[in-house]
């Protein structure tokens, strides 16, 4: 009997794990799933109702179901604190029944905790009963086990933190939220009527009309802020124009103006959280950049590339097809796949679905997504709708069959705007932030576009996209190369030098040689001049000494004899002056 229901008890506590599990990862996707199953439980159809409410009370048994209600207006109501009621219930439903003791010591400890002074005092009483019920035989049939473990998971729910999602989402619905949607692509691919569509509001109208309307034909970047609500949810939404964009005959260097912008934003970010005061940033940050492809048929210009290359580690990029109602489906989806293949070939990373779950597959395959955007609304079948009426037909905006708009619209307001910004936080500012602190420049200018960010997404989770140790092998392995480099240009010039010394001292060797020759040369002809003059002067000696008959060695004899003659002379006549005196 205790091993059952051990066993028992084991499996309700994993249903009670994978119930709390659902319930977490239900809170992100509740509302994917509400808008996914907008329009009839097709997962991209579009809403049929407003957003799902948060639940409103914190949970008496085992955690509550993702939040599903769906009324129209749904005002979030102050969660009620049912921790004592619910004690006050288990306190009396464990009374009732004999549990293992393990069990039941969790329960009183966890009861410690959680009962203030006074509710202890309160339930003194039911604690009394409890352990008198408690000295009752077990009880033995399997309903009573089953009751048993009911009650448990009770007790265990009551615990208090499956409402943690409630208080998250009070907070965040009193802060409010912050998007910022960058749109890029040449004036007239309609940008303009595509924000109005997607939020449903006229954010540009004939009073106030979009920029490319207004604004000069030069690239500049134009934002617009607008505060949207939607049951009692803000949502500051700043949409980012760019027009002029591609319009100039000479469009290098448009992209500059948007990327200074985007740089701009991070800069104001790192700037306020360097700041003393942190509390409140307010977040301006580029979160997603829809680029609008003309509808040629004939993929991308190369402006649409150079655009791309130069912004996707800076921002999320999500490619969109323009007034996709130009072309047939086959056309289109011919077109799609061009487009996919011309960014695979030119390694351009555009926004990554987060996991590969059947949804994010079925976005991916969209993408870039064709979309058509209209202003106006005209009926269809009694029904009012948003759509572009031609004499053939209508268009319709939200039309599955017709365009991507409600897939691209669900994904960047109800399923992936919080992604967008994490990634946003995590990849592209963590980037810049890196380039920034790491004294580099951030322009692409002076960088290699081709060369690969410090930081990108990694396919399931924006968590793992930040991993220093790969960083820092990545700072190794730049280092090395740079030493092989810095080593290899250093024997260049090395070999160099030593060329060039070499040929100076061959030269110098040549130069002595030369003048060696010449000397030696002049050395010889001095001789032979000599040989000749004193050849020259024993001829001359030779006739004299016929001529005069006697030879000169005769002649310096007498000469030298006379002298030593002399000379004794001289000193016979010292010594006889000498004797005078
Ligand atoms: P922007 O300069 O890119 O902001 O373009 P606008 O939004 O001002 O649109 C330019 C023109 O294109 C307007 O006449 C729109 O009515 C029209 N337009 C907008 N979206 C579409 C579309 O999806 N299909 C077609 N055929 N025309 C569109």
């Amino acid at each position: 009997m205790m091993n059952k229901s051990a066993g028992t008890y084991a499996s309700a506590r994993a249903a009670l794990q994978t119930k709390r599990e659902m319930f977490f990862k239900s809170d992100s996707t509740a509302s994917a799933g509400g808008g996914g199953g907008g329009g009839g439980g097709n997962p991209l159809g579009p809403p049929s109702t407003a957003p799902p409410a948060p639940p409103v009370s914190a949970p008496t048994s085992a955690p509550p179901p993702p939040p599903t209600t769906t009324t129209a207006n749904p005002t979030p109501t102050p969660v009620t604190n049912h921790v004592n009621s619910n004690a006050t219930n288990n306190a009396t439903n464990n009374a009732t029944t004999n549990n293992a003791p393990d069990a039941k010591t969790s329960v009183a400890s966890i009861k410690e905790q959680l009962l203030t002074t006074k509710d202890k005092k309160d339930h003194k009483d039911e604690e009394n009963k409890e352990s008198k019920q408690a000295a009752k035989p077990p009880i033995k049939d399997k309903t009573n086990a089953k009751e048993v473990f009911r009650r448990q998971r009770e007790v265990e729910g009551y615990v208090g933190f499956a409402n943690l999602p409630n208080q998250v989402y009070r907070k965040a619905v009193k802060k409010g939220f912050e998007f910022s949607l960058m749109v890029v692509g040449e004036s007239g691919l309609g940008k303009s009527t595509m924000i109005n569509s997607m939020f449903l509001s006229d954010i540009y109208s004939n009073e106030y009309p979009g920029p490319s309307h207004r604004v000069k034909k030069t690239v500049q970047v134009e934002t617009t802020k607008v505060l949207l609500k939607e049951n009692a949810v803000n949502l500051m939404l700043t949409v980012v124009d760019t027009p002029g964009f591609g319009d100039a005959v000479d469009n290098s260097d448009c992209w500059q103006p948007v990327i200074d912008y985007v740089e701009s934003k991070y800069e104001e970010y790192l700037n306020a959280e360097s700041k003393v005061n942190r509390k409140s940033i307010s977040d301006n940050r580029v979160h997603c950049c829809l680029y609008f492809i003309a509808p040629s048929g004939h993929g991308l210009k190369s402006l649409d590339i150079e655009f791309m290359r130069r912004l996707h580690d800076k921002v999320n990029i999500i490619p969109v097809i323009a007034k996709a109602d130009t072309l047939t489906p086959e056309e289109c989806q011919h077109f799609k796949k061009q487009i996919i293949n011309e960014i695979h070939q030119h390694k351009i990373k555009i926004y990554e679905f987060p996991e590969e779950d059947g949804d994010n597959n079925k976005l991916k395959q969209r993408v870039p997504f064709a979309v058509v955007g209209s202003n106006v609304t005209t009926e269809v079948d009694g029904k009012k709708v948003r759509g572009r009426k031609y004499p053939w037909g209508i268009v319709e905006v939200e039309n599955l069959s017709h365009c991507d708009f409600i897939p691209l619209r669900n994904l960047l307001i109800r399923t992936h705007m919080q992604d967008l910004k994490e990634v946003t936080s995590s990849v592209h500012y963590e980037n810049y932030r890196c380039r920034k602190l790491a004294g580099g420049t951030t322009d692409n200018k002076s960088k290699s576009s081709n060369k690969p960010s410090c930081l990108t997404r990694s396919k399931n989770s924006v968590a793992s996209a930040w991993n220093p140790l790969a960083l820092m092998e990545e700072e190794k392995k730049e280092h090395s190369s740079r030493m092989q480099k810095m080593e290899s240009e250093m024997e260049q010039v090395f070999e160099m030098k030593v060329k060039e010394k070499m040929t100076k001292l061959s030269e110098l060797e040549a130069d002595l040689q030369k003048r060696n020759e010449t000397m030696r040369r002049k050395l010889e002809t001095d001789m032979a001049e000599l040989e000749e003059e004193r050849e020259r002067f024993e001829k001359e000696r030779r006739a004299w000494e016929t001529a005069n008959n006697v030879t000169v060695e005769e002649l310096r004899r007498r000469s030298l004899e006379s002298i030593s003659k002399e000379q004794v002379d001289g000193k016979d006549k010292g010594k006889k002056k000498k004797g005078l005196f």
